[in-house]
């Protein structure tokens, strides 16, 4: 949290990207997909790619901050809205979408970055760039991916899926944004994300970012119970979340 806070230079710990890569299993990572530039969600993804050997997807803001990290031209790859990729089984769809109210009700760090980003940079370089949501289809179901809490009233018309994963950090009305997400998506599981406090680092184990209003979602989604499910998943586990009437394995408690 410090190093945000007071302005300083963000520096990848890429031993323990390395060591993740490993556990995830190095040959199962085909592709490396950012959802926007922000630097919770891209400062360590060039890392994860040059570990597996995989390409980095996302705007041309994350494809900079990539170069920056120095990954090779021939895994940078910049896709615009509407843009569908194929990696064996699975089809992703990259859906324009918006970032969430988060602070203070602004969009932090807006803007896009036009040249190589080379770490360490500090958070405020991290700018926004483009919003993805990844709809991502496979012969045994489809999963959204929102990663970011605004959502544009349009974007999902004819889209249902089975598994949402929702972001809901630096939301705005939770009732519209279930609304809007979960309910137009007609999802049949809903699975909170981005709520763990990444100013953290990860062997502290799970703790709620602040503000998050974790509680305040579940209560809402909850009154929905009769068209989704929803499910926490364990932190830092690996989950079988499809097909959907296999088990997905029960959320730690989050306290
Ligand atoms: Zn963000």
């Amino acid at each position: 949290m410090s190093a945000v806070a007071l302005r300083l230079p963000l520096k990848p710990d890429r031993a323990l990207v390395r060591k993740w890569v490993e556990k995830l299993g190095r040959e199962k990572i085909t592709a490396v997909i950012v959802s926007h530039s922000h630097f919770d969600h891209t400062a360590d993804a060039p890392y994860f790619a040059i570990e597996a050997g995989a390409p980095l997807i996302g705007t041309e803001s994350t494809v900079n901050v990539g170069r920056g990290a120095g990954l090779e031209e021939s895994k940078l790859i910049a896709v615009k809205p509407g843009q569908t990729m194929t990696f064996g089984d699975f089809t992703v769809r990259f859906i324009e979408s918006v970032h969430g109210p988060a602070v203070l009700g602004r969009v932090p760090f807006p803007g896009t970055i036009d040249k190589p980003l080379v770490p360490p940079a500090a958070a405020r370089k991290y700018r926004l760039g483009g919003v993805f949501a990844l709809l991502i289809a496979h012969p045994t179901g489809t999963i959204l991916h929102h990663g970011s809490a605004g959502f544009k009233p349009d974007m999902y018309d004819g889209i249902s899926v089975d598994v949402l994963l929702q972001g809901i950090s630096g939301r705005g009305d939770t009732d519209q944004y279930l609304e809007n997400v979960a309910l137009k998506t007609r999802a049949k599981l809903v699975v909170p994300i981005h709520m763990d406090n990444f100013f953290k680092p990860i062997k502290d184990g799970m703790s709620f970012l602040p503000m998050v209003k974790f509680d305040e979602f579940c209560r809402k989604a909850e009154q929905h119970r009769s068209i989704f499910t929803m499910r926490t998943i364990p932190f830092c586990k690996e989950v079988r979340i499809l097909p959907l009437n296999a088990a997905i394995v029960p959320g730690d408690a989050v306290r």
